[in-house]
C-alpha cells in the first residue's frame, strides 16, 4: 500500500462511508476493523429497524458493505488493530496486528472511525436494577428482541402487557459526568415503541421523559406517529428507581407535570442508555497521539467550521468517535473526513494539507 492511500480505523457506518468516498475519488482505501465483520454497532448489537424509515439495519448496512467490497480500490482487513503510528501527514507508517501477525502499512492520511459503546446502566449511581431484574432491559436488548419478532419478558417468556421506557439513562447526568445529550435515544425509544405496538398491538407502551429531544425531521417522522397512530403514552417525569414487586416491576419517580410522586407497575422496563466513546476510540486516541475531550470522545480541532480535523495533522475523525451521532450525522462527517483525507494523502509529506 503506497503513502497515497488512506487508512480508516473502524468498519462501522462511518468507516464504510469514508472508504467508499476515498475509493470513489480514486484513492486507495484500507479499512482496519477489529471485529470479524463489517457494519459496526448496528450489526454487532443486532439493531432491528432504523430511524427514520424503518429499514432493516442489516439491509442498510449490507448496502454500505457491498459498495466497499465492490470497489477494487477499497481493501478490508478484519480482526486487525493499529498498534503504533509513526511519521507525519502525507507519510505515515502504521504498525498493525492481525490474523497473519504484525505488519506495516504506509499511508498519507488516517481516519479514526472507532465509534461508541452503550452506557453501562449497572454503574453505581444507577438504581434501575439492570443486572438484578431480568425484565429490565436496555435499548439494544429490545432491538435484538424486535429483530427476532420475539418481544417477551425474560423472566417468564410471556409477551408483556405493559412496557415503559426510561429516558436519559447515562446522559444529561452531572453525577456521572455525562452532562451531554446522546441525541439518538429519544428517537430510538419512540421508534422501538412503535415497533412494539406493531408486533404486540395489545401491549401498552409508556415513555417517561425529562423533555423529548427530536432533532430535525424526527419529530414528524417518529414522535407524532408514535402518539397519533400507535398511541404510545408520553409521561413527563423523572424515574429514580425500579424495584421488583411480585412478578411485576415497580417504577418509582416524580410526575413533573403534576409535581407529585409517581409509582407504576410494569412488565418490562427499557432503559434508554446513552452513547459513550468506545474502548477502541479511547485506545486509538492514545496510540495515534490525538486529543480527546473530557468525555473521552476525539476532540475536533477546529469546530464549528472544521469538524473532522484532530490535534494531529493528517489524522481525521468522524462518526460517533467524535460525539453522540445518528446515522445522518455519522455519514455526513464521514464524507467530510474522506474528502479531507484524500487531499492530505495526495499532497504528500510536508505539504500543508489543513
Ligand atoms: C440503541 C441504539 C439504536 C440506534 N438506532 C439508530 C437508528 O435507528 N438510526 C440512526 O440514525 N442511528 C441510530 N443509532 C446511532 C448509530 O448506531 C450510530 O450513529 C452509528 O452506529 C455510528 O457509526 P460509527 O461507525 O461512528 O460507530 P460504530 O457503529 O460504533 O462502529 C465503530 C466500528 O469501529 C470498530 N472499532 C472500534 N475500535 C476499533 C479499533 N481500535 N480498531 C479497529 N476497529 C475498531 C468497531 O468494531 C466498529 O465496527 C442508534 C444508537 C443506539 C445506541
Ligand atoms: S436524546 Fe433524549 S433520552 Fe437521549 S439524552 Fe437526549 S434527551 Fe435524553
Amino acid at each position: 500500500m503506497s503513502s497515497e492511500s488512506v487508512v480508516i480505523i473502524g468498519g462501522g457506518p462511518a468507516g464504510l462511508e469514508v472508504a467508499r468516498g476515498v475509493a470513489e475519488l480514486g484513492t486507495p482505501a484500507v479499512i482496519v476493523e477489529q471485529a470479524a465483520f463489517l457494519g459496526g454497532t448496528p450489526i454487532a448489537e443486532n439493531y432491528a429497524a432504523l430511524t427514520p424509515n424503518f429499514e432493516s439495519a442489516e439491509v442498510a448496512m449490507g448496502r454500505m458493505i457491498d459498495r466497499v467490497n465492490s470497489n477494487p480500490l477499497a481493501e478490508v482487513r478484519l480482526e486487525s488493530q493499529v498498534t503504533a503510528c509513526d511519521g507525519e501527514a502525507g507519510d505515515f507508517r502504521l504498525t498493525m496486528t492481525g490474523p497473519d501477525g504484525e505488519s506495516t502499512l504506509e499511508c498519507g492520511a488516517v481516519v479514526v472511525a472507532t465509534g461508541f459503546q452503550h452506557f453501562d446502566p449497572g454503574r453505581e449511581t444507577q438504581m434501575y436494577g439492570y443486572y438484578e431484574f431480568p425484565d429490565v432491559l436496555a435499548l439494544q436488548d429490545l432491538e435484538a428482541m424486535l429483530k427476532e419478532h420475539n418481544v417477551v419478558r425474560p423472566s417468564n417468556g410471556q409477551p408483556p402487557e405493559r412496557i415503559c421506557f426510561v429516558q436519559c439513562v447515562g446522559s444529561r447526568d452531572r453525577h456521572i459526568g455525562n452532562e451531554y445529550c446522546s441525541k439518538v435515544c429519544c428517537g430510538v425509544a419512540s421508534k422501538e415503541a412503535i415497533e412494539v405496538r406493531q408486533q404486540l398491538p395489545d401491549c401498552k407502551v409508556f415513555i417517561f421523559y425529562i423533555d423529548m429531544r427530536m432533532y430535525g425531521y424526527w419529530e414528524n417522522q417518529i414522535y407524532w406517529p408514535a402518539q397519533e397512530q400507535y398511541h404510545v403514552q408520553y409521561v413527563k417525569g423523572i424515574i429514580t428507581e425500579v424495584l421488583q414487586k411480585g412478578d411485576k416491576l415497580l417504577v418509582r419517580g416524580e410526575d413533573t407535570t403534576m409535581g407529585r410522586p409517581m409509582e407504576v407497575l410494569m412488565d418490562m422496563v427499557v432503559l434508554s442508555v446513552g452513547m459513550e466513546p468506545s474502548r477502541g476510540t479511547r485506545e486509538m486516541a492514545k496510540v495515534l497521539g490525538i486529543a480527546q475531550n473530557k468525555y473521552g470522545f476525539i476532540d475536533a480541532a477546529n469546530p464549528p467550521l472544521d469538524t473532522v480535523s484532530t490535534s494531529r495533522e493528517g489524522i481525521f475523525a468522524c462518526g460517533a468517535a467524535l460525539a453522540p451521532a445518528d446515522l445522518e450525522d455519522t455519514v455526513s462527517s464521514a464524507g467530510a473526513a474522506a474528502m479531507r483525507a484524500v487531499v492530505c494523502a495526495r499532497a504528500g509529506a510536508g505539504a500543508a494539507a489543513r
